[in-house]
């Protein structure tokens, strides 16, 4: 079933003017300083080496996918029945579709689809311009919207503030019955910390620390912060906003034919959250909207019991791993490596902890924190 959601006249050029305004920056300086750093930063982008997520998950929990285009989005080839077939064909238990600014959705079959749009607004000008670029592409996934929307409008509001564009966004989720995930807060960009704040005031659910596609710029530069980091500053305020991994794919039998073309590549099935939920479209939201769940590019755990008193981590797999525990302003408080943890909070962790695990292939998961 799918639904087409009115777009403001002008709203393609402005979308496929942004997008050549994002190639232009993003194969400039800016660009290959943030990819030289992403080397030794804890929440990267999995792209660079490529690695598939193929891994099952233990009973309990469901493997979904958050952020997927399909040919409906305008800057994809692959129709939405073929992107539903490669993501069943790769052992997801769901996918939600987030074209842009257009619901998509496919009959389910054992892999479980949800209707979701990319509330995307690209303009040349926002108050203020983030640093070091030249447009504004302020991105929100309306997830698990369940009727049919009438038109949306997409005109940015007559501020032109930038968190009003985004509080916009909310407001188009919140219309079309959806779950709000602040989309790439580093890709040009778009969303600093305080506007982070001020939309976690609002209607914010989640946000992408770890959206996989190639510009997403999870690490930062010089003069930005990693949207980890940008995360823990949330988090440390007390806000209750949940951390995403996710693929952001526009490609997928075809990467190889776009590589040739000379085309940029975002490929998928590098990244995915792992919900503690039965495989239904309700229980998922309902656990999403609650954080039990974490997001991964490949780490599972074969145990995860997080309280304010105990939390316990067991990885599946083979070889040890790398765990961190995490607390207030990003500050890594205890480290160890094996192939469980068990930590027992202490109040001098201060807020909330939360726990990074990296494998020796580079892999990671991050779970959501535990407030104290
Ligand atoms: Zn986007
Ligand atoms: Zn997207």
């Amino acid at each position: 079933m799918q639904h087409r959601v009115g777009v403001a006249v002008g709203a393609r050029r402005t979308l496929d003017d942004a997008r050549r305004l994002v190639r232009r920056d993003e194969l400039g300086r800016d660009w290959a300083g943030a990819a030289a750093s992403a080397a030794t930063s804890p929440v990267g982008n999995n792209t660079a080496n490529g690695t598939s997520t193929a891994t099952s998950l233990p009973s309990g929990f469901v493997k979904g996918q958050l952020h997927a285009h399909t040919g409906r989005s305008g800057d994809s080839r692959t129709p939405p029945e073929r992107v539903h077939a490669w993501y069943e064909a790769r052992g997801y238990d769901f996918i939600v579709f987030t074209d842009h600014n257009v619901v998509t959705d496919t009959p389910d079959t054992a892999l479980l689809t949800i209707p979701g749009v990319e509330i995307t607004q690209n303009s040349r000008r926002c108050d203020p311009s983030p640093t070091g670029t030249d447009a504004c592409l302020l991105h929100v996934n309306a997830l698990f919207v369940d009727r049919p929307p009438g038109p949306l409008d997409l005109r940015p509001p007559s501020s032109g503030a930038r968190v009003d564009i985004y509080r916009h966004g909310l407001a188009l989720t919140e219309a079309l019955g959806g779950v709000a995930m602040l989309n790439h807060p580093n890709m040009h960009y778009g969303a600093d910390a305080s506007t982070i704040v001020a939309l976690a005031e609002s209607k914010l659910v989640m946000m992408e620390v770890g959206n996989q596609a190639w510009d997403s710029r999870n690490d930062g530069d010089a003069s930005h912060p990693s949207t980890e980091a940008l995360w823990d500053h949330v988090l440390s305020r007390g806000h209750r906003v949940w951390a995403t991994v996710t693929d952001d794919a526009h490609h997928y039998d075809d990467v190889a034919e776009a590589r040739a073309r000379g085309e940029d590549v975002f490929a998928g099935d590098l990244g995915f959250v792992a919900v503690r939920a039965a495989k239904e479209a309700a229980a998922i939201r309902r656990a999403l909207e609650r954080g039990d769940f974490y997001g991964a590019t490949g780490v599972v755990f074969s145990r995860l019991e997080l309280d304010a008193k105990r939390c316990v981590l067991e990885v599946s797999g083979d070889g040890d791993v790398r765990f961190e525990v995490i607390s207030r302003g990003g500050k890594v408080v205890h480290e160890a490596t094996g192939r469980a943890l068990d930590y027992e909070p202490k109040q001098r962790d201060g807020g909330y902890v939360r726990f990074r695990v990296r494998d020796q292939r580079g892999r990671f998961a991050i779970t959501q924190p535990v407030f104290l």
